[in-house]
């Protein structure tokens, strides 16, 4: 069975949150597999990853983008490095940048990726049993092949559509309609959503199957999905929640040569600390402290516009008793506030940026991880934590939900039903209170340190999805 994963992100060619993550892993364990063979086809970035290896030209052909012509070149990185054929779309002007986000012109950027897929593949006649669709960034693709006489070769081809984030499903005016490959015009309503052309609603609408990235999150796209509840409850025959695995490759903290001190559950209770030492001196943070970290994009999903607030009253009311750290970026008011707030509290630390190394140190470091988030699909950070002995401090929502139970109902993170600064402060008193018990803190840290959240499981269950 040969699968192609379209996605924008692929860790670690080009990674922004947990997309690239699951790109970068899931196809890898898919094809340790029998008779499976997962490939994944991305946009051309110009990062340091496409100068590290060697690529070979595959294709190289023409896109018409309403009256502008398109050159498409499609590169495959020769060795299979990371486990699984790589293939990148470039195409001059659109599909050469830096990042994957960003850009005024995104809606091209994104129908040129899915057109220029759907015509390399038909123009070479390859034509895969799955084409699995990633994000609204190509949920046009179940449509495009089903409706647009220029992709007929690949009619028939079974799409799946995962659901990594519904906050973004990519609307666009109609008028950019005049900028996609030709389809039959009857066909209008498999776009259409309120008006606009919804990449989301019509992956939903036209994939042969659709996953959201875990159960917990399945179910509230049931009840609030910013107006497409309604079309996920029509077509829910087709629904599925996959929770996402982690990649214990990477995730390894015996192996990990991103942190100081690599542990695993027979040392850990001796050699975290070294590394949250050092971590702490580098940040000026006291050692002897509980630390609690928060890693992500400083988006409203997130709750990261309630740190600030977090902050200063979790530091008040514990009257100094515990440090905080924070690595993220995105909203250049919070990342002005969290500046401001470094410089007043000692036991306040921030790092703004994107820093995959510095990420893993704090995994590694840190006793409690903060995740005040109003949306979470799946949640890779909690999993992250745990796998390094850290506890996770949580929203009862999604995947979190699925992944981290409250310690009073026998599990070892901590959880809050409303992400409110008074519950996510009264969470984080819990946390101190059992900080300074030894024994349930070593309890709590390697009972984490054993959860299987490996991607086996859940790659099998996506096979067993295809073939169904
Ligand atoms: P999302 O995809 O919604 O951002 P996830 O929890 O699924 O959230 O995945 C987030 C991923 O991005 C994790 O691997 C996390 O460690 C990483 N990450 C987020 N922000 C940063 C940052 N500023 N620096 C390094 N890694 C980050």
């Amino acid at each position: 069975m040969t699968i192609f994963h379209l996605s924008t992100e692929c860790y670690p060619v080009a990674k922004v949150g947990g997309l690239a993550d699951v790109v970068g892993a899931l196809p890898k364990y898919q094809n340790k597999i029998k008779d499976i063979n997962a490939k994944v086809v991305m946009p051309w970035y110009n990062k340091q990853f496409v100068y590290d290896y060697d690529f070979e030209t595959v294709f190289d052909g023409f896109i018409h983008q309403g009256s502008n012509m398109l050159q498409v070149q499609v590169l495959k990185e020769r060795t299979n490095v990371l486990g699984f054929e790589l293939y990148m779309v470039k195409i001059p002007g659109l599909l050469d940048r830096e990042n994957p986000y960003g850009y005024q012109d995104e809606s091209f950027q994104f129908l040129a990726f899915q057109q220029g897929i759907l015509h390399w593949l038909s123009a070479m006649k390859i034509r895969p049993d799955v084409l699995h669709c990633h994000d609204y960034h190509t949920g046009l693709v179940p449509f495009m092949i089903e409706n647009c006489p220029e992709f007929d070769f690949l009619k028939g081809v079974k799409t799946i559509g995962t659901i990594h984030n519904g906050e973004y499903q990519g609307m666009m005016r109609w008028d950019m309609a005049n900028y996609m490959p030709a389809f039959d015009q009857y066909k209008w309503g498999l776009l259409d959503w309120n008006g606009f052309i919804n990449p989301l609603a019509s992956m939903i609408k036209c994939c042969h199957a659709f996953t959201a990235v875990s159960e917990g999150y399945l179910e509230e796209l049931f009840v609030s999905f910013h107006g497409l509840e309604s079309l996920v409850r029509e077509e829910f025959s087709k629904a599925f929640g996959i929770i996402n695995g982690i990649d214990t490759e990477v995730w390894n903290p015996q192996t990990d040569p991103m942190i100081d001190f690599n542990f695993n559950s027979k040392n850990v209770l001796k050699v975290k600390n070294k590394n949250k030492e050092r971590l702490c001196k580098e940040y000026g943070l006291n050692p002897n402290l509980p630390l609690y970290a928060f890693i992500g994009r400083f988006a409203t999903e997130k709750g990261a516009d309630l740190l600030p607030d977090v902050i200063w009253r979790s530091i008040k009311q514990s009257f100094g008793g515990l440090n905080i750290i924070v690595l993220g970026s995105g909203n250049a008011y919070l990342e002005q506030q969290l500046k401001e707030l470094d410089s007043v509290y000692s036991n306040f630390a921030s790092d703004l940026g994107y820093k995959e190394h510095l990420s893993h140190k704090i995994y590694a470091s840190a006793d409690f991880l903060l995740m005040p988030s109003r949306v979470e699909p799946c949640g890779l950070n909690q999993m992250y934590a745990m796998r390094y002995g850290t506890i996770p401090v949580v929203t009862y929502t999604g995947g979190l939900k699925d992944t981290v139970k409250d310690i009073s109902t026998g599990g070892s993170g901590l959880n809050f039903t409303y992400p409110g600064v008074d519950d996510i402060v009264h969470a984080m008193s819990r946390g101190l209170q059992i900080y300074k018990d030894r024994s349930k803190m070593e309890e709590l840290i390697l009972s984490n340190m054993k959860f299987d959240f490996s991607w086996e499981k859940s790659a099998e269950k996506y096979i067993a999805l295809y073939k169904n």
